[in-house]
């Protein structure tokens, strides 16, 4: 497929904002795709090059692109800078300056799909010494190939500014109507990515072996299953009402994290799918003296006070992440892993499999007082023994319990009733967090304007549209230097105009791609004409009263693990429950 038509479709899809013409021109583009590169389309159009989990990046600095731009197309590099500065795009500037040099005598060959996504690769792949030159060559090697268009694409790619606006979502849709003229299979594909989370391997799939080998589709150890996840409930009562005698576990504060044994070798997921492999090595340890050969499990990770027992809550437990030497951190906070689900077992998928089943299995395997072990868990159909438990681990410093039914399989990727959470809530306050994505940020008056950053503007994922609702502003709760910090991270991944993804009526100083989520405590949720979560023709959107942000950025979540406007409505309801 020629790169060219590539960059055809992204000017197209550049050009609206219109998610229904997006979908329209995606599906379109998709048709034109060849089976065998398919796979390589939908991951440029993710804005990757691989699966998340693979943890494939490019790393490539506005710096390093503005060389190759330089080399490709014999520019001055002060002049690229020059016109960087002018254009605040180095999309913008690589097409500028390849028009100039297509005067060439000698026409190059075209792009081809392949060719460029192959250099993607080889340059997220090159490292150590001369890593820097050798990346800057490859870049400089396909701009000097492409025409201004494919130029502009090009070099947004490779510095993580492609910014086509697309989601996963859309994307599924318009893999089905690429195929079938409506969206009939995305359901199917749905269930695939959710069990591999590799939606260019989903797709050549699809493209290659027909919707019969989607809808067979299994989980493969080493490959993470996406997450199931729960809903909320404001009582015992309600929760056995909605789904009867139930296993009642207590719900750890802690990192969740999905683990996969193949052999000698371990992997380790987090919420988001990211590999968080390296920052565990004690359960790393642990699982690798397992003696089933291949085994796929979920728990949440906690550090712990090895003197009181006591758990210390998510805050505590991610410091690793942010330290270097995770060995010696791994001495001063031992951790604990919760194990809460069962998923493969050599050669076994359980995902199917009841609850009670999965759970019977998994005690089998892990032991009360190792270092993994089975979650705390009773089974009941009365909502006073379900009270006195949820008080139990309430006052021992836990969140509160989650619900599971006894039948139920394994929904990856899906937030159903299979789960429940009951959280202990907070006088005068929502019970439960809200996870925002940030949109954009005010620069605001008074003591806050030296840091040019007063607050946030905050949205939540409207999951039928794939687009983000803004539900607040938030100018409190970082502290200054996180505000300093917040603001650096924010300029970085500014926007000029509102994003495709973003539905707000609301024009903060700076918009901001979606991409970081925070998360919030708020008193209540209210209705207000001032933001578009949850708005219709007849009701207002959704907002929340007195937001605070509650610690930094939530690294483990992805924009779209955020809060859904369907869950903010429930939550909403849920309000008037309470007493
Ligand atoms: P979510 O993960 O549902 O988007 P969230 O990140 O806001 O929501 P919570 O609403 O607090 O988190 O609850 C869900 C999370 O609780 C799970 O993702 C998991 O990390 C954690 N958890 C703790 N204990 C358990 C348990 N026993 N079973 C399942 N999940 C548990």
């Amino acid at each position: 497929m020629k790169f060219v038509i590539i960059a055809e479709y992204f000017e197209k899809l550049e050009a609206t904002t219109k998610r229904l013409e997006m979908f329209k021109i995606l599906s379109e583009l998709f048709r034109k795709a060849p089976k065998n590169e398919i796979d390589k389309l939908v991951y440029i159009c993710q804005e990757r090059i691989k699966p998340p989990y693979e943890g494939i990046e490019i790393g490539m600095a506005d710096k390093m692109l503005e060389k190759a731009i330089a080399r490709a197309t014999g520019t001055d590099i002060k002049k690229v800078k020059e016109l960087y500065k002018k254009k605040g795009d180095l999309g913008l500037v690589a097409e500028a300056l390849s028009g100039k040099v297509k005067n060439k005598l000698i026409k190059p060959k075209e792009l081809t799909l392949a060719e460029v996504y192959n250099g993607f690769l080889k340059t997220a792949k090159v490292s150590g010494t001369g890593a820097v030159d050798q990346k800057i060559s490859i870049i400089a090697g396909l701009l000097s190939r492409a025409d201004p268009k494919e130029a502009k694409y090009i070099a947004r790619f490779v510095i993580g500014r492609l910014r086509l606006g697309i989601g996963d979502p859309t994307i599924m849709d318009s893999l089905s109507q690429a195929k079938v003229g409506d969206r009939s299979l995305r359901k199917d594909l749905e269930r695939a990515y959710n069990l591999c989370s590799d939606l260019g391997l989903v797709a050549k799939t699809f493209f290659e072996k027909g919707i019969d080998a989607i809808r067979k589709f299994k989980v493969t150890p080493g490959k993470p299953i996406r997450m199931a996840l729960a809903e909320r409930l404001p009582s015992p009562k309600d929760i056995i009402k909605k789904i009867g005698k139930c296993a009642v576990e207590a719900k750890y504060d802690g990192f969740r994290l999905q683990c996969h044994k193949i052999g000698n070798k371990v992997l380790l997921f987090s919420r988001n799918l990211e590999n968080m492999t390296h920052m565990f090595p004690d359960i790393i340890a642990e699982v690798k003296k397992l003696k089933q050969k291949e085994i796929i499990f979920e728990g949440e990770a906690l550090t712990y006070n090895e003197v009181t027992g006591e758990l210390y809550p998510f805050q505590v437990t991610i410091t690793r992440k942010r330290k270097y030497e995770i060995e010696k951190v791994s001495k001063e906070l031992p951790l604990r892993m919760f194990v809460f689900d069962l998923l493969y077992v050599n050669g076994k998928d359980y995902t199917p499999e009841p609850y009670i089943k999965r759970r019977k299995k998994l005690e089998s395997i892990f032991k009360k007082g190792e270092l993994l072990q089975p979650s705390a868990m009773i089974i009941t159909d009365d909502p006073k023994e379900m009270e006195k438990f949820f008080e139990e681990e309430v006052s021992a410093g836990l969140e509160g319990v989650m619900a599971k039914r006894l039948d139920a399989p394994y929904s990856a990727g899906a937030r159903n009733y299979n789960w429940i959470k009951l959280k202990r809530s907070y006088k005068g306050e929502l019970a439960d967090t809200i996870d925002v994505v940030i949109v954009g940020y005010l620069k605001g008056r008074g003591i806050r304007a030296k840091f040019g950053i007063g607050a946030i503007l905050v949205a939540v994922y409207d999951e039928k549209e794939d687009v983000f609702k803004t539900i607040a502003k938030v100018g409190s709760g970082f502290s200054e230097e996180q505000w300093i910090e917040l603001r650096k991270m924010l300029d970085k991944i500014s926007v000029k105009h509102k994003p495709a993804r973003v539905d707000s009526l609301i024009e903060p100083d700076v918009w901001v791609e979606p991409k970081y989520v925070v998360t919030v405590k708020a008193d209540e949720i209210t209705r207000s004409p001032l933001h578009t979560a949850g708005k219709t023709e007849k009701e207002e959107g959704f907002a929340l009263r007195f937001p605070r942000a509650v610690d930094f950025i939530r690294f483990d979540k992805s924009p779209e693990d955020a809060n859904t406007v369907t869950e903010i409505k429930k939550i909403y309801k849920m309000q008037f429950k309470h007493t």
